[in-house]
């Protein structure tokens, strides 16, 4: 009768303790699945295809500034031979007589149409090259368009995820400070100790006669040991981790009157 209160105790300190292994595999496993939302390889992904884009719509930017000099440029020279045949057609009109000098403007008449063939020819394939570019700057920016929406959408769900995410680890927190608080300082130091030791399964529950964590079946002396000691949290004979026998004998019958 006289060691009822500390059966009792004991009861309270197996229940904490087996709560507070539960928060902290939780708090672990949120903490892992915080750090490998699938969302994370995804923003990356999709900012270095941004990263490219922007890249690439340089490199054509540069492209397209050149060809359109080169228009320019052959713009100028069809013109400069506009003027040209202008002036020749002048003298020819000016000088119908002169055999000589019909002979000459003829010549250079045939020159300039030449030229200006050539200039057409090279003027057309500029054309042709600042549409291609044009086209693909119009690819880029339609790319960069879906990557700019698909990312908002990503960091709005993953702004949601990790504040739910983060408001349940708050909760678990608080409720892992009122398992602290109520576990006596020397057996948490035990637990703290275990915890490091065994990653987080510091703490087992005699089920039967096994433990269920290394679930090495006990000897007969090491359970009527157990039984004649009374504490609900013990340390398992086999694997040293806080062994909390709660489910069995007398422990387990004034565990049940205390929660009661
Ligand atoms: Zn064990």
């Amino acid at each position: 009768m006289s060691d009822m209160p500390e059966i009792n105790d004991t009861y309270a300190d197996a229940l904490s303790l087996m709560r507070l292994q539960e928060i902290d595999l939780a708090l672990l496993k949120m903490k892992d699945q915080l750090k490998n939302l699938p969302a994370f390889p995804k923003i990356k992904a999709e900012n270095a295809a941004k990263k490219r884009i922007a890249s690439e719509k340089l490199k054509l930017t540069g492209k397209r500034k050149d060809l359109e000099i080169e228009a320019s440029d052959l713009e100028k020279s069809r013109k400069k031979t506009e003027d040209e045949v202008e002036q020749q057609s002048k003298m020819l009109r000016e000088n119908s007589s002169d055999h000589r000098i019909i002979a000459d403007v003829e010549r250079s008449l045939s020159n300039l149409a030449k030229a200006q063939d050539k200039i057409d020819f090279q003027y057309e394939k500029v054309l042709a090259d600042l549409q291609t570019i044009e086209f693909a700057e119009a690819k880029l920016l339609e790319q960069e368009q879906v990557l700019d929406k698909d990312l908002v959408e990503l960091n709005a769900s993953l702004e949601n995820t990790t504040s739910t995410m983060q408001a349940e680890a708050k909760r678990l927190n608080a409720e892992r400070a009122r398992c602290v608080a109520d576990i006596d300082e020397d057996l948490y130091k035990r637990y703290q100790k275990g915890s490091q030791v065994f990653r987080g399964l510091g703490v087992e529950v005699l089920k039967g006669n096994k433990p269920s964590i290394c679930r090495v079946e006990l000897q007969p002396s090491d359970l009527a040991e157990i039984e004649h000691d009374k504490s609900c949290v013990q340390e398992c004979p086999y694997c040293r981790r806080i062994l909390i026998t709660k489910d069995i004998g007398a422990c387990g019958q004034a565990g049940a009157q205390a929660g009661a």
